[in-house]
């Protein structure tokens, strides 16, 4: 009698279909093949790669891969397209020392299971003939003699012809393309020592020489100008190395596209060490900026896995949080010890103003020398400036500052231009445009924020302002009193939703305008993306923001002198809180090539 204990629905898979499923993991699509392929041409200790890349008006079609690298012997190469078949580890224990790119020998089989690949290859140092080796959809390989240069090459055609599901998923030609460039790029910067040249369709597209100097690599692929605003990077502490190149503040981009990590000389992607970069410019960047940063991190092989993810592109650290502050650090440290200003970049398009009709009508505007000055600015001006005054003593140098704390040159002031732009000028000639509100804000916040619990200093507001808050809102401030103490406000509920400001930040000068508070209570209690700032730094932030000599203020010789004094003294006083810059250099040069006198 049939107990249905004898049926069974469970079976072994065949072997093909198990390597079909395996590929599945390795080639997502036609940049993780060219992965795999460039990552063995690096293991083999190629000097020179060349990637030829063959599309149609849809598609990508075939890739070779040509390295000068070791080569393979006829039984290696046949060998090479078995599941888990590797030169490069012999047991677990080498799991914990990786110093090659591959070890789980399943790119070649996976690769061959979806696609036609033909490798050739000859061993560095034997004979003329080398092995051919052609696999086809994952059967079995057909291996005959050639002849053949040292190194190797592959060539895979009609990716995922067995795949269909897999084939139906590919994105547009251009996707799949940017996807290769964007890898591409990264394991050049990872390996400056080796040529790579990459061919679509014939046509050049990217060509890296080889060099002991990264800014050659980055200069290659992403253009010279950009290594103009790079800072060297270099730390070294037990456990980890990091070199590399990071950008100045002012040159950013909206995304983290141009922050390539390389690992232990991999190129990986990771958001822990993204972010410890960004943490390394504190305040120097606004949260949504992100500068451009090529490093290499050295760390003991013992404390990376890279055995997390088929595709190695991410890996696992231990003592992760050291690692990050140790990358934190070394960002922090370049960026602080270079000169920080940017320079003024010439208008690509130079504004030569031409005695022509519109030029000179425009001057007529502009200029208007004739009228004299409406009745009653010398007023607003005269008790404009005792207001700046007292904006300024409140942000004046301890004395017995060392000059030596000073960041920025002694600056000679030439004036203020707009009621916004400080003229300067440095010993060394150089012409410095600086934004008044933005450094005066710089230097506060800094006050602010270095000002230790106990010491901040209040002072009573004769008139209590009386604040009117929605529920949502009441219950946002309600819960920053604590902190808005700590900063010098006085700050009390007054019935419902109703709240007393008795008295606030000496900082904030004596405030005429009381609507100033509530407008700073608004800023405080909205701004729903800086929730994730704390309560303090947002204080701080909008204390320097508001407490700040504003844009369109006139401002005296004096006072304009006073305020670049102050911020010679600042810790950071290239950037305000936000990340934007405080001032822009032009050089002698710089001004003579805009005046085409070079
Ligand atoms: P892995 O790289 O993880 O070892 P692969 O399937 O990528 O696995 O490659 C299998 C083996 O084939 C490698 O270990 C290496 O010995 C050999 N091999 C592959 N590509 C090359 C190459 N371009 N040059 C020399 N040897 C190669
Ligand atoms: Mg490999």
């Amino acid at each position: 009698m049939n107990t249905g204990n004898d049926i069974s629905a469970i079976h072994i898979l065949d072997q093909a279909t198990v390597n079909k499923i395996a590929a599945g993991e390795i080639v997502e699509r036609p940049a993780s093949v060219l992965k795999e392929l460039v990552e063995n041409a690096i293991d083999a200790g190629a000097q020179s790669i060349r990637i030829d890349i063959s599309s149609s008006s849809d598609e990508i079609v075939s890739i070779r891969i040509v390295d000068d690298g070791c080569g393979m012997s006829q039984a290696d190469a046949r060998l090479a397209f078995t599941p888990h078949a590797t030169s490069k580890i012999s047991g677990i224990e080498d799991l914990t020392h990786i110093h090659t790119l591959g070890f789980r020998g399943e790119a070649l089989a996976s690769i061959a299971a979806v696609s036609r690949v033909t490798l050739i290859t000859r061993l560095r140092g034997t004979g003329v003939s080398g092995t051919k080796v052609v696999v086809n959809g994952g059967k079995e390989p057909e291996v005959s003699e050639t002849g053949a240069p040292e190194g190797t090459s592959v060539f895979v055609e009609d990716l995922f012809f067995n795949t269909p599901a897999r084939k139906k998923f590919q994105k547009s030609k251009n996707t799949e393309s940017a996807h290769i460039h964007a890898i591409l790029e990264g394991i050049c910067l990872a390996h400056p020592e080796i040529s790579f040249r990459l061919y679509s369709n014939r046509r050049e597209q990217l060509v890296t020489d080889r060099t002991t100097f990264l800014p050659d690599t980055i200069a290659r692929i992403y253009g010279s100008e950009v290594v103009k605003d790079l800072i060297p990077v270099e730390l070294s502490v037990s456990f980890i190395k990091i070199s590399g190149f990071i950008s100045r503040p002012a040159f950013v981009r909206k995304d983290t596209s141009r922050m390539m990590i390389s690992i232990n000389r991999r190129y990986v992607s990771s958001p822990t060490i993204t972010a410890a970069i960004k943490e390394g410019y504190g305040s120097l960047l606004s949260k949504d900026l992100f500068p451009f940063a090529f490093l290499s991190l050295e760390i003991n092989t013992g404390l990376v896995d890279v055995n997390v993810h088929p595709t190695k592109k991410q890996v696992r650290l231990s003592r992760e949080k050291e690692i990050a502050s140790a990358v934190s650090e070394a960002v922090t440290t370049a960026l602080f010890s270079h000169d920080l200003i940017p320079g003024g970049t010439p208008p690509s398009q130079p504004q030569i103003i031409a005695p022509g009709r519109e030029a000179v009508a425009q001057s007529d505007a502009h200029y208007d020398l004739s009228a004299p000055p409406a009745e009653g600015v010398r007023e607003t001006m005269h008790s404009g400036t005792a207001f700046t005054d007292r904006q300024l003593r409140q942000t004046e140098l301890i004395t017995g500052m060392a000059p030596a704390d000073a960041k920025l040159p002694v600056m000679e002031v030439i004036g203020q231009f707009g009621g916004i732009y400080i003229l300067a000028a440095t010993d060394a000639g150089e012409l410095i445009l600086i934004d008044q509100h933005a450094v005066h804000e710089r230097i506060l916040y800094e006050q602010v924020s270095a000002r230790t619990e106990g010491l901040h200093r209040s002072q009573e507001l004769i008139i209590p302002v009386i604040l009117h808050r929605t529920l949502k809102e009441s219950s946002i401030l309600r819960e920053i009193i604590p902190a808005l103490t700590q900063e010098g406000f006085i700050l009390e509920e007054f019935g419902r939703d109703t709240f007393l400001v008795r008295a606030i930040p000496v900082v904030l000068g004596k405030l005429e305008d009381t609507t100033m508070i509530d407008e700073m209570v608004s800023d405080l209690v909205s701004d729903e993306a800086e929730r994730s700032i704390n309560a303090r730094e947002k204080i701080a932030r909008i204390i320097a923001c508001r407490g700040a000599i504003k844009a369109g203020t006139v401002c005296s010789p004096e006072q304009c002198l006073r305020l670049v004094q102050q911020i010679r003294y600042a810790k950071n006083p290239f950037t305000c809180p936000h990340g934007r810059p405080t001032m822009i250099r032009f050089s002698r040069a710089d001004l003579d090539s805009m005046f085409k006198r070079t």
